[in-house]
């Protein structure tokens, strides 16, 4: 007899200083055992909760779910196992971490596996309630990392434009997308007018701000799904995809047109300046992506050479835009 109580005084020892939650429900989610982890996370004794249904003590468990779930423990007596990355939780406990931590909430791995009576027959279930905050935030700690630096290789610092390495990858995948679609998209190649002199009558960090303004315009006249990037110091390109010369050149104006009616406020003094476009609407007919370009670069250069603060569209598409 005192074997056995000391037996079970080991065991409920074993139960109440293990840091893992240790529950078991009966086939209709009747709690039968309750460890001291879940008393202290859930601040619920044990004496509260035995005998009662999991689902009314914690409304945040959604019962079809768990239910689901546990289909192949009661049924087919195997263990299920859910994992933090599928559900963040399985039961609302608050984190011990300082409130500086990103975690509000315990991120918790949930193994539930099958209790048999002597029967065979599957009774209950024990479920065992992992806490995995601390790995779970590093890991999205990684993610979030890799993400910033994922965006800050792409994008320009400047502008918060794609940068001239990732814009020209994926004009490359347009470009093949293009050559299987039917709608057209447009390139355009837009360089800011005598730009050397904006930095050498304001200096350059006055420069800086007209490109972060122009950048500013350039994105407010596009689509979300077009293509903008800095190709160079003041030389931008832009993709309209789904876009024809006729609809590029409208919006090319759009831009061109706001530059010209802006004052950039700079310490006290007021800078105004012009921009140049040139655009080629895209054809089968050019061998790579370069070409396409190449065309938009050279109406970009008629554009200037015809004066400045003007659009010039590449000659093959030139005769579906009409004059303004
Ligand atoms: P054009 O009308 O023919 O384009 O004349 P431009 O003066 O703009 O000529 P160009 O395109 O050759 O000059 C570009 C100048 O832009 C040269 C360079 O000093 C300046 N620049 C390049 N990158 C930056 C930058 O990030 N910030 C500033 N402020 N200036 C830059
Ligand atoms: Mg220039
Ligand atoms: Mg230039």
């Amino acid at each position: 007899m005192t074997e056995v109580v000391k037996h079970m005084h080991l065991q409920s020892e074993l139960l109440s200083s293990i840091e893992v939650g240790i529950v078991v429900l009966d086939r209709d989610f009747c709690i039968e055992v309750w460890n001291q982890f879940m008393e202290n996370h859930a601040e619920k004794l044990s004496s509260e909760v035995l005998g009662k249904s999991l689902f009314s003590l914690f409304p945040e468990i959604e019962r079809s779910w768990l239910t689901r779930k546990a289909q192949p423990v009661f049924n087919l007596n195997t263990p299920v196992f859910i994992i933090w990355e599928q559900r963040p939780y399985l039961f609302k406990f608050a984190t011990s971490r300082p409130i500086t931590s990103d975690a509000k909430q315990m991120f918790q791995n949930i193994t539930m596996f099958p209790l048999t009576a002597q029967t065979g027959e599957v009774e209950r279930m024990c479920m065992l309630v992992y806490d995995v905050t601390d790995q779970a935030l590093s890991k999205l700690r990684v993610e979030r990392l890799n993400d910033e630096l994922k965006h800050m290789s792409r994008v320009d610092g400047l502008t918060g434009l794609f940068n001239r390495r990732y814009w020209q990858e994926q004009f490359e995948r347009l470009f093949k997308l293009s050559l299987r679609r039917e709608t057209p998209s447009t390139a355009l190649m837009l360089d800011i007018d005598h730009f050397k002199k904006i930095n050498d009558t304001y200096g350059h960090q006055a420069g800086d701000e007209v490109i972060k303004t122009l950048a500013q315009v350039i994105r407010k006249s596009i689509r979300e799904t077009d293509l903008p990037g800095r190709y160079g110091g003041e030389e931008f390109a832009i993709v309209l995809v789904d876009s024809s010369a006729h609809n590029a050149h409208c919006v090319a104006e759009r831009i061109r047109r706001l530059c010209e009616a802006m004052f950039i406020e700079f310490e006290g003094r007021q800078i105004q300046f012009t921009v140049s476009i040139g655009l080629c609407e895209f054809s089968p007919k050019y061998p790579s992506p370069m070409a396409w370009l190449e065309k938009a670069d050279q109406a970009l250069y008629r554009s200037k050479n015809n004066g400045r603060n003007r659009t010039s569209c590449a000659p093959s598409t030139a005769s579906e835009v009409k004059p303004i």
